[in-house]
């Protein structure tokens, strides 16, 4: 079988079914993996536990005993979520060695749906970064041209599900680290509203922002795990039909810095919106330019903080990698004496203008529409200036500041490499953002 052909939904349905075993999808998952191994998606693939659990499913199909919504479905997780007796890195080599002895939540909620965990995949050290490019195990080479980043921090598991080793990925976002993987990689990423994902074992940093996100190839499969995650089931089914919804463009969006090809796609799709019957107005969210350096002082202080737990359990520092110690040297200096009021302090305020100003954009409207992120995916090693790094994430970090769900879908494409456009919406409108993501990419240029 080419597991490529299939949706998480179909693969499921096909394994319920008795069309398809979970021990064809496993292999298939399993080969295109190990053939495509120098994309460097992985830091630990579970071949053996992967087959074992294919085999357990298989056999409990045949007796009419096992039913699921992921029923033998392989799923990659980020190596920052906990997997019982899999290693979990956080893609660092302070952390090497660590084998949780139990499961994150939502990797119980996925099993007990009978997805098969099929590996750890790639990622920035401890999730701060944008190219996947500060990690401890290798760059991840992008599936649509190996000498461009997969963004990041989700990279290996964007690119994973590009590459179509897998149908779904789990990965975090605390400032974009899904939706920026997901629009350089040309899939879906969804990041759900702040709080609607249990994340006990979650190895997070930034606790007032950090989410469990879905990668997916389509809006459908997102939901589908955004509910076995969520455990949630009063979604109802997308129909892609935007007619008489109101989709909000911020004035300072389209002011804001991005490529040619990005404004076009950007642009289209705001026309295909419209062509489909929903009204596009323009709003205004004056604080968007300064969620990006509010994201900086408050994520970093954030992560030198709930550092020092993990530092007390693994104290050698010297093996964390140039990144890390940025962060937590930012996070230091803007929590230090007169700078705590000056800084951190006024950064804090300046997220409840940044959230009310969002907030008061969406009620004039059901969504906002944006780009993902301002350019492509960027060239290996392209990015030394790590302020350019942090650039491409103006689109994304204001929204976690806000705690709203977004999701990046794959719209047109620049010198081949494909453009993300972002939904952001209401809390708790997962399945309102996810329809009109469907409706753009079932008229995507
Ligand atoms: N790219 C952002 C950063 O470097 C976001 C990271 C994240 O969401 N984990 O902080």
């Amino acid at each position: 079988m080419n597991i490529d052909n299939y949706t998480a939904a179909a693969l499921s349905a096909a394994i319920n079914n008795g069309e398809v075993t979970a021990v064809d999808a496993v292999t298939a998952s399993l080969k295109l993996i190990h053939n495509n191994a120098s994309l460097n998606n992985f830091i630990t693939v579970c071949d053996i536990y992967a087959l074992r659990e294919a085999e357990r499913i298989d056999s409990e199909i045949k007796s009419g005993k096992r039913f699921g919504k992921l029923l033998g479905v392989p799923i990659a997780v980020k190596d920052n979520i906990c997997t019982k007796g899999v290693k979990t890195t956080c893609a660092s080599k302070l952390l090497e060695d660590l084998v949780p002895d139990s499961d994150a939540e939502v990797v119980s909620r996925l099993k007990s749906e009978g997805a098969i965990i099929i590996g750890k995949t790639n990622m920035d050290e401890f999730a701060f970064g944008s190219a996947n490019e500060y990690s401890a195990y290798g760059a991840v080479h992008n599936a649509r041209d190996k000498s461009r980043v997969p963004g990041g921090s989700s990279g290996g598991s964007a690119n994973a599900v590009a590459a179509g080793q897998v149908p779904l990925a789990l990965g975090t976002d605390t400032g974009g680290s899904v939706r920026q993987p997901a629009a350089f990689c040309g899939v879906v990423g969804l990041k759900p509203t702040y709080g609607a994902i249990e994340r006990r074992g979650v190895v997070g940093l930034c606790p007032s922002m950090e989410q469990v996100g879905t990668l997916s190839k389509t809006c459908d499969d997102a939901l589908l795990l955004f509910s076995v995650l969520s455990g949630r089931d009063d979604f109802s089914a997308l129909d892609g039909n935007v007619r008489g919804k109101t989709i909000g463009v911020a004035k300072e969006f389209l002011s804001s810095e991005c490529t040619d090809g990005v404004r076009k796609a950007f642009e289209q799709a705001i026309q295909a919106l419209k062509s489909m019957g929903a009204n596009v107005i323009e709003v205004s969210v004056p604080s968007f330019f300064a969620g990006l350096p509010t994201y900086h002082v408050l994520s970093s202080a954030e992560a030198v903080n709930s550092f020092r737990k993990v530092i007390k359990a693994y104290p050698h520092t010297e093996l964390l990698g140039a990144e890390v110690r940025r962060r937590m040297l930012t996070g230091a200096v803007v929590t230090d004496g007169s700078n705590y009021d000056e800084l951190y302090l006024k950064a804090a305020k300046v997220r409840t203008v940044i959230t009310a100003d969002y907030d008061s954009a969406l009620k004039a409207c059901d969504a906002l529409l944006c780009p993902t992120t301002a350019t492509t995916a960027t060239p290996l090693g392209g990015i030394i200036d790590p302020h350019k790094s942090h650039m491409c994430d103006s689109y994304l970090a204001p929204v976690s500041l806000a705690g709203l769900p977004a999701v990046s879908v794959p719209f047109g494409s620049e010198d081949g490499l494909p453009i993300g456009v972002q939904v952001i919406g209401k809390r708790n409108a997962e399945n309102e953002i996810l329809n009109i993501g469907k409706a753009l990419m079932n008229n995507a240029v």
